[in-house]
């Protein structure tokens, strides 16, 4: 939990830095007008990182290629700048109790309360339901919702077989560009399971999940990637 503040704390920092500098900026018009026409350049380039500021997000677009995209019922998420308003250090993993077609259902449901970024088939197949600069409300827990990706996998905790090869491997190959993209390092600290939530009382993704398979696969993709 304390890393969790000096975290926060820092990413705080940063936001501040760039306020200030943009502000010297602003400032430097009146001074000269050489100065303006950088300053006009400046912000122009960076308006969508000011706090508050939504970035542009076109219908239809996903944060991991080759996946597809079904929106999640707006009363699942928060609309966020992430990673500039909330950094992102965590990737959650999840068994979604259930078929995938029901997981994708209920995450359209805007009674569920409830869905995560990504949903990972048996067959391997990805799809995106958040955005990633979006909060998912998965974790049970605000600040981990603010700062994770959520991963769904189709099947039931007590049934290990449900965790196809292909499952493994396409879901591996998600959180290692997540980890890429955030500069996330790939250990069990920062990808974890839903279970290893403060406060949570959800078990998945279980026993069954085998994180001494899954935590290598990762760092293959990683460095395939790379
Ligand atoms: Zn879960």
């Amino acid at each position: 939990m304390g890393e969790t503040n000096s975290h926060r704390a820092q990413g705080a920092g940063d936001a501040d830095r760039r306020i200030g500098r943009r502000a010297l900026l602003i400032g430097g018009t009146a001074a000269a007008a050489g100065t303006a026409a950088l300053a006009w350049d400046e912000m122009s380039r960076m308006w969508w990182r000011m706090p508050g500021m939504e970035k542009p997000r076109k219908m239809g677009e996903v944060d991991f290629q080759g996946a597809g995209w079904v929106a999640a019922s707006s009363a699942n998420l928060r609309t966020a700048d992430r990673p500039d308003d909330y950094g992102i250090d965590r990737v959650i993993i999840h068994v979604t109790q259930g078929s995938f077609d029901s997981a994708v259902k209920v995450f359209q449901d805007p009674r569920h309360g409830a869905a995560t970024h990504y949903i990972v088939r048996k067959d391997g197949y990805v799809a995106q339901m958040i955005r990633e600069l979006d909060v998912a409300f998965h974790a049970g827990n605000r600040d981990y919702n603010e700062r994770s990706i959520g991963i769904e996998h189709e099947g039931f905790v007590d049934k290990p077989e449900d965790f196809t090869d292909a499952m493994y491997e396409a879901s591996a190959r998600v959180t290692a560009r997540v980890c890429a993209r955030y500069k996330i390092p790939v250990d069990r600290k920062h990808i974890i399971g839903h279970v290893e939530v403060p406060g949570t009382d959800h078990t998945d993704p279980g026993p069954g999940w085998d994180w001494d398979r899954y935590i290598p696969l990762v760092r293959q993709a990683r460095t395939a990637k790379a």
